[in-house]
Protein backbone atom coordinates (compact mmCIF):
# COMPACT_ATOMS: atom_id res chain seq x y z
CA UNK A 1 0.00 0.00 0.00
CA UNK A 2 1.25 3.47 -0.83
CA UNK A 3 2.14 5.52 2.28
CA UNK A 4 0.72 9.32 2.23
CA UNK A 5 0.64 11.50 5.45
CA UNK A 6 -2.71 13.12 5.59
CA UNK A 7 -1.73 14.52 8.94
CA UNK A 8 -2.91 17.88 10.27
CA UNK A 9 -5.82 17.72 7.24
CA UNK A 10 -9.49 17.25 7.15
CA UNK A 11 -11.57 14.97 5.21
CA UNK A 12 -15.14 14.53 4.73
CA UNK A 13 -16.71 11.87 3.68
CA UNK A 14 -20.65 11.66 2.84
CA UNK A 15 -21.84 8.47 3.03
CA UNK A 16 -19.23 7.29 4.98
CA UNK A 17 -21.12 5.10 7.42
CA UNK A 18 -20.74 1.97 5.40
CA UNK A 19 -19.63 0.29 2.32
CA UNK A 20 -17.31 2.27 -0.06
CA UNK A 21 -17.24 5.21 2.16
CA UNK A 22 -16.39 3.59 5.15
CA UNK A 23 -13.45 2.37 3.39
CA UNK A 24 -12.34 5.86 2.10
CA UNK A 25 -12.75 6.67 5.57
CA UNK A 26 -10.77 4.16 6.73
CA UNK A 27 -8.11 4.76 4.03
CA UNK A 28 -7.83 8.79 4.79
CA UNK A 29 -7.81 8.14 8.35
CA UNK A 30 -5.11 5.28 8.56
CA UNK A 31 -2.98 8.13 6.60
CA UNK A 32 -3.41 10.63 9.09
CA UNK A 33 -5.98 12.68 7.90
CA UNK A 34 -8.85 13.86 11.04
CA UNK A 35 -11.85 12.48 9.15
CA UNK A 36 -15.75 13.38 9.32
CA UNK A 37 -18.32 11.29 8.15
CA UNK A 38 -21.69 12.68 6.96
CA UNK A 39 -24.26 9.89 6.59
CA UNK A 40 -27.89 9.78 6.83
CA UNK A 41 -27.90 6.86 8.57
CA UNK A 42 -24.65 7.05 11.52
CA UNK A 43 -25.95 4.95 14.34
CA UNK A 44 -24.62 1.40 12.87
CA UNK A 45 -20.71 3.42 12.85
CA UNK A 46 -21.62 4.95 16.06
CA UNK A 47 -22.16 1.84 17.79
CA UNK A 48 -18.95 0.53 16.12
CA UNK A 49 -16.75 3.26 15.52
CA UNK A 50 -14.20 1.80 17.54
CA UNK A 51 -10.75 1.36 15.96
CA UNK A 52 -11.35 3.02 12.74
CA UNK A 53 -9.71 5.95 13.58
CA UNK A 54 -12.37 8.60 12.58
CA UNK A 55 -12.84 12.00 14.74
CA UNK A 56 -16.31 12.89 14.08
CA UNK A 57 -19.87 11.66 13.09
CA UNK A 58 -22.27 14.14 11.98
CA UNK A 59 -26.53 12.84 10.69
CA UNK A 60 -26.37 14.67 7.37
CA UNK A 61 -28.69 14.21 4.73
CA UNK A 62 -26.97 15.76 1.94
CA UNK A 63 -29.88 16.01 -0.06
CA UNK A 64 -31.27 19.27 2.17
CA UNK A 65 -29.49 21.98 1.58
CA UNK A 66 -29.78 23.33 5.64
CA UNK A 67 -28.28 20.06 6.63
CA UNK A 68 -25.39 20.24 4.88
CA UNK A 69 -24.66 24.38 5.16
CA UNK A 70 -25.02 23.29 9.13
CA UNK A 71 -22.35 20.23 8.56
CA UNK A 72 -20.33 22.76 7.01
CA UNK A 73 -19.64 24.81 10.04
CA UNK A 74 -19.40 21.54 12.32
CA UNK A 75 -16.51 20.82 10.39
CA UNK A 76 -13.78 22.60 9.06
CA UNK A 77 -12.93 20.99 5.31
CA UNK A 78 -9.05 21.66 4.59
CA UNK A 79 -7.71 18.34 2.65
CA UNK A 80 -11.06 17.26 1.11
CA UNK A 81 -14.45 16.07 0.33
CA UNK A 82 -15.66 12.64 -0.84
CA UNK A 83 -18.74 12.84 -2.32
CA UNK A 84 -20.00 9.35 -2.15
CA UNK A 85 -23.38 9.04 -0.66
CA UNK A 86 -25.87 7.83 -3.04
CA UNK A 87 -28.77 5.27 -3.38
CA UNK A 88 -29.25 2.62 -6.73
CA UNK A 89 -33.48 2.95 -6.89
CA UNK A 90 -35.21 0.73 -8.28
CA UNK A 91 -34.28 -1.70 -11.47
CA UNK A 92 -37.07 -1.10 -14.03
CA UNK A 93 -37.05 -0.01 -17.48
CA UNK A 94 -37.47 3.84 -18.31
CA UNK A 95 -41.52 3.98 -19.35
CA UNK A 96 -42.12 1.82 -15.83
CA UNK A 97 -40.17 4.19 -13.79
CA UNK A 98 -42.21 6.45 -11.14
CA UNK A 99 -41.76 9.87 -11.53
CA UNK A 100 -41.25 9.98 -7.77
CA UNK A 101 -38.25 7.34 -7.67
CA UNK A 102 -36.85 9.50 -10.41
CA UNK A 103 -36.58 12.49 -8.42
CA UNK A 104 -35.62 10.47 -5.15
CA UNK A 105 -32.55 9.66 -7.14
CA UNK A 106 -31.72 12.32 -8.91
CA UNK A 107 -31.58 13.76 -5.47
CA UNK A 108 -29.37 12.00 -3.91
CA UNK A 109 -27.11 11.28 -6.32
CA UNK A 110 -26.58 14.40 -8.17
CA UNK A 111 -28.40 17.32 -6.42
CA UNK A 112 -26.52 16.06 -3.13
CA UNK A 113 -22.95 16.45 -4.89
CA UNK A 114 -24.12 20.09 -6.23
CA UNK A 115 -25.11 21.26 -2.83
CA UNK A 116 -22.06 19.73 -1.01
CA UNK A 117 -19.72 21.28 -3.76
CA UNK A 118 -21.49 24.68 -3.37
CA UNK A 119 -20.90 24.44 0.37
CA UNK A 120 -17.40 23.44 0.81
CA UNK A 121 -16.03 25.34 -2.12
CA UNK A 122 -16.04 28.68 -0.39
CA UNK A 123 -14.45 27.46 2.97
CA UNK A 124 -11.58 25.87 0.72
CA UNK A 125 -11.40 29.27 -1.51
CA UNK A 126 -10.29 30.91 1.79
CA UNK A 127 -7.41 28.34 2.37
CA UNK A 128 -6.17 28.07 -1.07
CA UNK A 129 -6.17 24.53 -1.14
CA UNK A 130 -8.87 21.52 -1.43
CA UNK A 131 -9.16 18.01 -2.64
CA UNK A 132 -13.27 16.98 -3.89
CA UNK A 133 -13.54 13.70 -5.18
CA UNK A 134 -17.09 12.18 -6.34
CA UNK A 135 -18.30 8.88 -6.49
CA UNK A 136 -19.77 8.59 -10.42
CA UNK A 137 -20.27 4.71 -11.59
CA UNK A 138 -19.23 3.69 -14.96
CA UNK A 139 -23.14 3.91 -15.40
CA UNK A 140 -22.74 7.19 -15.88
CA UNK A 141 -20.79 6.88 -18.72
CA UNK A 142 -22.32 3.69 -20.38
CA UNK A 143 -26.00 4.03 -19.16
CA UNK A 144 -27.00 0.82 -18.03
CA UNK A 145 -30.33 -0.24 -19.10
CA UNK A 146 -33.01 -0.77 -16.34
CA UNK A 147 -31.59 2.03 -14.29
CA UNK A 148 -32.30 5.13 -16.70
CA UNK A 149 -32.37 7.46 -13.18
CA UNK A 150 -29.16 5.88 -11.53
CA UNK A 151 -27.15 6.04 -14.90
CA UNK A 152 -28.12 9.94 -16.12
CA UNK A 153 -27.28 11.32 -12.44
CA UNK A 154 -23.92 9.61 -12.51
CA UNK A 155 -23.80 11.09 -16.01
CA UNK A 156 -24.64 14.42 -14.47
CA UNK A 157 -22.05 13.73 -11.33
CA UNK A 158 -19.20 13.77 -14.45
CA UNK A 159 -20.44 16.28 -16.04
CA UNK A 160 -20.58 18.71 -12.80
CA UNK A 161 -17.19 17.27 -11.91
CA UNK A 162 -15.70 19.04 -15.56
CA UNK A 163 -17.56 22.12 -14.39
CA UNK A 164 -15.97 22.15 -11.59
CA UNK A 165 -12.39 21.32 -11.90
CA UNK A 166 -12.50 24.21 -14.55
CA UNK A 167 -14.09 27.13 -12.70
CA UNK A 168 -11.42 25.71 -10.34
CA UNK A 169 -8.44 24.89 -12.05
CA UNK A 170 -6.29 28.29 -10.72
CA UNK A 171 -7.40 28.04 -7.37
CA UNK A 172 -5.21 25.56 -5.54
CA UNK A 173 -8.38 23.11 -5.35
CA UNK A 174 -8.58 20.31 -7.47
CA UNK A 175 -11.84 18.56 -8.53
CA UNK A 176 -12.39 14.61 -9.90
CA UNK A 177 -14.33 12.01 -9.70
CA UNK A 178 -13.87 7.90 -9.57
CA UNK A 179 -16.32 5.76 -11.33
CA UNK A 180 -16.36 2.27 -10.01
CA UNK A 181 -17.79 -0.95 -11.45
CA UNK A 182 -19.49 -2.92 -9.21
CA UNK A 183 -18.78 -3.09 -5.85
CA UNK A 184 -20.48 -5.89 -2.93
CA UNK A 185 -21.99 -3.68 -0.63
CA UNK A 186 -25.76 -2.71 0.41
CA UNK A 187 -25.99 -0.87 -2.30
CA UNK A 188 -26.75 -3.75 -4.74
CA UNK A 189 -29.48 -5.26 -2.60
CA UNK A 190 -31.60 -2.33 -4.39
CA UNK A 191 -30.81 -4.09 -7.63
CA UNK A 192 -32.25 -7.09 -9.16
CA UNK A 193 -30.28 -10.39 -9.16
CA UNK A 194 -30.52 -10.37 -13.14
CA UNK A 195 -29.22 -6.56 -13.34
CA UNK A 196 -26.33 -7.58 -11.17
CA UNK A 197 -25.83 -10.53 -13.54
CA UNK A 198 -25.86 -8.89 -16.43
CA UNK A 199 -23.89 -6.13 -15.77
CA UNK A 200 -21.01 -8.00 -13.62
CA UNK A 201 -20.82 -9.87 -17.35
CA UNK A 202 -19.85 -7.07 -19.24
CA UNK A 203 -16.41 -6.56 -17.00
CA UNK A 204 -13.35 -7.99 -18.42
CA UNK A 205 -11.44 -9.14 -15.29
CA UNK A 206 -14.21 -11.53 -14.13
CA UNK A 207 -14.96 -9.92 -10.88
CA UNK A 208 -16.14 -6.81 -8.36
CA UNK A 209 -14.20 -4.18 -7.43
CA UNK A 210 -13.29 -4.11 -3.65
CA UNK A 211 -13.56 -1.32 -1.07
CA UNK A 212 -10.00 -1.00 -0.83
CA UNK A 213 -9.55 -0.82 -4.60
CA UNK A 214 -11.72 1.96 -4.47
CA UNK A 215 -10.68 3.84 -1.29
CA UNK A 216 -6.65 3.56 -2.78
CA UNK A 217 -7.98 5.75 -5.81
CA UNK A 218 -9.55 8.25 -3.40
CA UNK A 219 -6.53 8.09 -1.37
CA UNK A 220 -4.36 9.26 -4.81
CA UNK A 221 -7.04 11.77 -5.99
CA UNK A 222 -6.79 13.30 -2.19
CA UNK A 223 -2.81 13.76 -2.00
CA UNK A 224 -0.40 16.08 -3.30
CA UNK A 225 0.89 13.57 -5.68
CA UNK A 226 -2.08 14.09 -7.63
CA UNK A 227 -0.83 17.64 -8.62
CA UNK A 228 -1.94 17.73 -12.75
CA UNK A 229 -5.20 16.59 -12.87
CA UNK A 230 -8.76 17.91 -12.14
CA UNK A 231 -11.70 17.66 -13.98
CA UNK A 232 -11.07 13.81 -14.39
CA UNK A 233 -12.96 10.64 -14.66
CA UNK A 234 -11.01 7.50 -13.04
CA UNK A 235 -12.10 4.63 -13.97
CA UNK A 236 -12.34 1.50 -11.18
CA UNK A 237 -13.75 -0.91 -13.29
CA UNK A 238 -11.72 -3.94 -14.31
CA UNK A 239 -11.90 -2.92 -17.77
CA UNK A 240 -15.10 -1.87 -18.51
CA UNK A 241 -14.89 1.47 -19.08
CA UNK A 242 -14.14 2.02 -22.66
CA UNK A 243 -13.34 5.51 -22.81
P1 LIG B 1 -23.92 1.83 0.40
O1 LIG B 1 -25.39 1.69 0.24
O2 LIG B 1 -23.14 0.71 1.01
O3 LIG B 1 -23.58 3.16 1.24
C1 LIG B 1 -24.16 4.39 0.89
C2 LIG B 1 -24.09 5.32 2.09
O4 LIG B 1 -24.68 6.57 1.71
C3 LIG B 1 -24.90 4.78 3.30
O5 LIG B 1 -24.13 4.88 4.48
C4 LIG B 1 -26.13 5.69 3.33
O6 LIG B 1 -26.68 5.86 4.65
C5 LIG B 1 -25.54 6.99 2.75
N1 LIG B 1 -26.57 7.88 2.20
C6 LIG B 1 -27.55 7.58 1.30
N2 LIG B 1 -28.34 8.66 1.09
C7 LIG B 1 -27.83 9.66 1.86
C8 LIG B 1 -28.20 11.02 2.10
N3 LIG B 1 -29.27 11.57 1.49
N4 LIG B 1 -27.46 11.76 2.95
C9 LIG B 1 -26.37 11.21 3.58
N5 LIG B 1 -25.98 9.93 3.42
C10 LIG B 1 -26.71 9.16 2.56
O7 LIG B 1 -23.37 2.17 -1.08
P2 LIG B 1 -21.91 2.03 -1.73
O8 LIG B 1 -21.93 0.87 -2.64
O9 LIG B 1 -20.86 2.15 -0.69
O10 LIG B 1 -21.91 3.32 -2.67
C11 LIG B 1 -21.11 4.47 -2.41
C12 LIG B 1 -21.05 5.30 -3.69
O11 LIG B 1 -20.40 4.53 -4.71
C13 LIG B 1 -22.43 5.69 -4.26
O12 LIG B 1 -22.37 7.00 -4.77
C14 LIG B 1 -22.63 4.68 -5.38
O13 LIG B 1 -23.52 5.14 -6.36
C15 LIG B 1 -21.21 4.53 -5.88
N6 LIG B 1 -21.03 3.29 -6.65
C16 LIG B 1 -21.19 2.08 -6.05
C17 LIG B 1 -21.05 0.91 -6.81
C18 LIG B 1 -21.23 -0.46 -6.21
O14 LIG B 1 -21.24 -1.42 -6.99
N7 LIG B 1 -21.38 -0.61 -4.91
C19 LIG B 1 -20.70 1.01 -8.17
C20 LIG B 1 -20.53 2.27 -8.74
C21 LIG B 1 -20.69 3.41 -7.97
Amino acid sequence: MIQYDFSGRTAVVTGGAKGIGLGIARRLAGAGAAVAVWDIDPEPLRRDAAGKGIEAIFSVDVTEPASVEQAVQNTFAQLGVINNAGIAGPTLPTWHYPLYEWDRVVAADLTSVFLCCRAVVPVMLEQSYGRIVNLASVAGKEGNANACAYSAAKAGVIALTKSLGKELAESGIIVNCVAPAMVQTDLLGEMTPEYIAGVTAKIPMGRFGTVEENAEMVAWLCSDACSFSTGAVFDVTGGRATY
